[in-house]
């Protein structure tokens, strides 16, 4: 094996006639169209790509599958370079694209045109407008792409970029910020160059991934860039999943509100029943509190004032006060504790309206001496 590489990574790419064409030919794997190319043309290494320019022979032989060999002892950077089939490829699509817009009347095209430290790769000139098509193949960051496409937008207002493979993460970049990107085709076989868009449909979270497209005559130029049935069809299905999700996202946000105004009357309901419960025990409180003037004398008080302060302050305080009261009314009505001591204690309790009074200087007080230690010291 003089060739020094295996059959699988044979050269099968060539510019045709002379190492500055930029016509690329890719060897058909079929024996006999392979032989009549052939016939018709030399083959060389583009110097273009980056190849060497040398004459290639095109081996056709019974045993090999027909391919492109550069001369014994030539040195070249292309050849193995990993980007052959990249580079070939990308100038095969540059050329289809040309030869499609100068067929359109009033448009013109130039190819690797210099803009702002950049080359558009396609730049089409129209009758008032002009239009950049980048194509990608290879690996290229989404910010990348932008930075390009602002510089592009210096010359041209309309810049598309038509990625080859959905591996790209500029690609990646365009379909999550809007939804669809464009997407080129190229088959060597039958010459034929494919323009189509890559969508997200579906109403769920997740996209769906969907691609549509035809052949190049499928598609116009307009100032606004490509454009085609396909790509309506596309942008009328991103345009329905964002409706579709942003009808979604206020049904949720409806029912989410729903629950919080369902959560919030729960809890003033229970509010109002723990109020009315407070009310309950409360009254109950001052009816044990109204019994306490039988048996008593005129001093006993006539009247007792409605306790002040919060709900549950006010339901503990007339606690206390119901039992409080209670015994000390409890030894009054008996004869056990004298009178000249027991009528100032109510006089006193009569008059105090504060519920934290209550609470503060009452809650411990559990019998008759407790009361007369807390009146001499607070009285
Ligand atoms: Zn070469």
């Amino acid at each position: 094996m003089s060739s020094g590489f295996s059959p699988a990574e044979r050269d099968i790419y060539a510019v045709l006639d002379s190492a500055d064409s930029d016509v690329p030919v890719c060897a058909p794997a079929d024996r006999n169209a392979a032989r009549r190319l052939k016939t018709a043309h030399t083959f060389h290494c583009s110097t273009a790509l980056g190849g060497c320019g040398t004459e290639l022979t095109f081996a056709t032989g019974d045993i090999n599958i027909p391919h492109f060999r550069h001369r014994a002892g030539v040195r070249c950077a292309l050849m193995g370079s990993g980007s052959i089939t990249d580079r070939y490829t990308h100038l095969a699509i540059q050329n289809a694209l040309r030869d499609w817009i100068i067929a359109m009347p009033g448009f013109t095209c130039q190819l690797e045109v210099s803009v702002e430290d950049g080359r558009t790769d396609v730049l089409a000139t129209g009758p008032d407008f002009e239009a950049a098509l980048e194509v990608q193949r290879s690996q290229l960051s989404g910010t990348a792409a932008r930075d390009r496409t602002s510089r592009y937008r210096t010359r041209a207002p309309a810049v598309d970029w038509l990625f080859e493979s959905t591996s790209i993460d500029a690609f990646k970049a365009e379909m999550a910020e809007r939804g669809w990107s464009l997407r080129v085709w190229w088959g060597w076989a039958k010459q034929e160059c494919r323009i189509g868009v890559s969508y997200q449909s579906g109403d769920e979270t997740e996209p769906e991934e969907r691609a549509i497209g035809g052949a190049l005559d499928d598609w116009l130029l307009t100032p606004g860039g490509l454009d085609s049935e396909h790509l309506r069809k596309a942008k009328q299905a991103v345009a329905d999943r964002q409706e579709a999700l942003r009808r979604r996202s206020e049904d949720e946000a409806a029912e989410a509100a729903e629950q919080a105004a369902d959560k919030r009357a729960r809890e003033a309901a229970a509010r109002r029943a723990a109020l009315a419960e407070d009310l309950a025990r409360v009254r109950h409180y001052e009816a044990q509190l109204q019994g306490y003037s039988v048996g008593v004398d005129n001093r006993w008080p006539a009247k007792w004032p409605v306790l002040q302060g919060t709900p549950k302050q006010v339901r503990w305080a007339a606690g206390l006060r119901a039992k409080v009261v209670g015994f000390l009314h409890e030894e009054l009505a008996n004869n056990w504790l004298n009178a000249e001591r027991g009528y100032p204690v109510a006089q006193w309790l009569s008059e105090q309206e504060s519920a934290k009074f209550w609470i503060e200087h009452l809650k411990n007080v559990r019998d008759v001496i407790d009361l007369l230690r807390v009146h001499e010291y607070r009285g």
